[in-house]
């Protein structure tokens, strides 16, 4: 699972501090040192580490924070807050051009770094949003691509225009926005060639594209799972044909976190979408709130909400109630209970675990046990509340949780483990009011 053993590392970190009253600068310079480690194994830039460290020492170092009431608490906060800078802040948003009746994208990438799938999961997400996208097929080297734009077009119900492989891609991009003013699309995506390795003909090619069409934003897809690599080729393609934003394709896999967390500052441009799967549905947005929240370990509560949203249809006051709920930190178990059962009908069953607070921790178990055992446990617990202590887990003392261990069946100690780690993740998001989406922006521009 994505960022795993970072964020066991940073949790191991904030155990610490938080275990101590006070701080000497000693203390915060050990845990910055440990923290400066993790971000280095989990292949974070060199350079973006270290002037990490360094802006999260220089607020962290001082009379203000080591004297204060809850100093590891505050350390931890400022980690957070650095963590989300890193990352860009703000969400950023494809933005239609304004006054123009067609926007152009141009997505360009390696082979192999999800691309082609990246484009047809942004048409469904477009579509999704009103507009009537057109996707282009501009490979004319692999007619694979260009067959496996029709099917994942076809997929995702959004018309595909392409010419073969006998035309040259600025004739076919050119050729395809007239089609798309006469089709009255409003979006149109071009899926350009990839190559195995960074190479002048398919940056020339790009460039020549750029230079010819009139091209609006330029995305470019890598892989989150080659770290370093992926920054690396994102500065590259900057450099040469600059790129206006980022897709990082296949964070559901086992990745460590480095290109998530260094892309924007070595390259400037921010992340807009992460893929989080093979299925066309599996792109997220971007918000660089949530994903510091996702990689130090408090959970994503926000994403998972949306993904429901996305999924199934919820009800709409409940879900927002839900989500100011989150806001204060009086996120209770019929929270979790109803996040559990929208679970049931998304599948993605780990990467939606993922998000829940608390769960990180416990994935590796989960994955490699049959899930829906535990969670039914967790269901039981819950289930085995009266109304009054879903709503308040404060009521719960002894004899109401040994009633509960009896009611779901399992043992005391597994009551004790599931309500504590509950209770922490509730004290997570109280302590840390910005961090809950603060910043969203909702829908497409234009
Ligand atoms: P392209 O050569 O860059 O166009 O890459 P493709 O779109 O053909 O994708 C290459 C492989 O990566 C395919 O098997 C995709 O299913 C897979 N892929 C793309 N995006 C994701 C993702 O977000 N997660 C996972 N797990 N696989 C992905």
């Amino acid at each position: 699972m994505a960022f795993e053993s970072l964020t066991d590392k940073l949790q191991n970190v904030f155990k610490n501090l938080r275990s101590k009253g006070k701080l000497t600068e000693e203390d915060v310079k050990t845990a910055l040192k440990e923290v400066k480690l993790a971000l280095l194994e989990a292949d974070v830039n060199f350079k973006v580490v270290k002037q990490f460290i360094k802006a999260v020492e220089a607020r962290a170092i001082g009379s203000d924070v080591m004297n204060g009431l809850n100093p590891g608490q505050m350390v931890i906060k400022i980690v957070n807050e650095e963590m989300i800078t890193l990352m860009g802040s703000e969400t950023t948003e494809i933005k239609m051009q304004p006054g123009k009746s067609i926007t152009t994208i141009m997505m360009c990438g390696l082979q192999g770094a999800g691309k082609t799938t990246t484009t047809a999961k942004l048409a469904g997400k477009l579509k999704q949003r009103g507009k009537k996208p057109l996707l282009v097929a501009c490979d004319v080297y692999r007619p694979a691509a260009i067959r496996q734009l029709q099917v994942n077009g076809e997929k995702q119900q959004v018309d595909v225009f392409s010419m073969g492989d006998n035309q040259s891609p600025v004739d076919i991009a050119k050729a395809a926005i007239e089609h798309a003013k006469k089709n009255s699309h409003n979006v149109v995506i071009l899926d350009t060639a990839g190559r195995l390795h960074i190479d002048e003909d398919m940056m020339t090619e790009l460039q020549n594209i750029k230079e010819q069409v009139d091209v609006h934003q330029t995305l470019l897809v890598v892989d989150a799972m080659t770290g370093q690599d992926a920054v690396t080729v994102a500065k590259e393609f900057d450099d040469k044909i600059v790129i206006d934003g980022v897709v990082l394709s296949k964070m559901d896999g086992d990745t460590r976190g480095g290109a998530a967390l260094s892309v924007k500052a070595v390259t400037g441009k921010p992340i807009l979408y992460v893929g989080m799967g093979e299925k066309l549905s599996d792109l997220e947005q971007f918000y660089p709130e949530r994903m510091a929240s996702r990689i130090l370990g408090m959970g994503d509560v926000l994403s998972l909400i949306e993904k429901a949203q996305e999924n199934i249809s919820i009800d709409e006051d409940k879900e927002k109630e839900m989500a100011a709920r989150l806001k204060k930190g009086k996120f209770d178990f019929n929270d979790y209970l109803e996040s559990m059962k929208q679970m049931r009908n998304m599948g993605g069953l780990t990467s939606i675990l993922s998000m829940l607070p608390g769960m990180g921790k416990q994935l590796g178990n989960i994955e490699s046990m049959i899930d829906e055992k535990q969670l039914a446990k967790t269901e039981a617990i819950i289930l085995s509340m009266t109304p009054d202590e879903r709503k308040n887990p404060k009521l719960l003392n002894l004899s109401r949780k040994s009633r509960i261990a009896r009611g779901a069946g399992v043992d005391m100690a597994v009551v004790n483990r599931f309500v504590k780690q509950f209770e922490q993740s509730q004290k997570m998001m109280k302590q840390m009011p910005g961090m809950m989406g603060g910043k969203r922006r909702g829908g497409f521009g234009g």
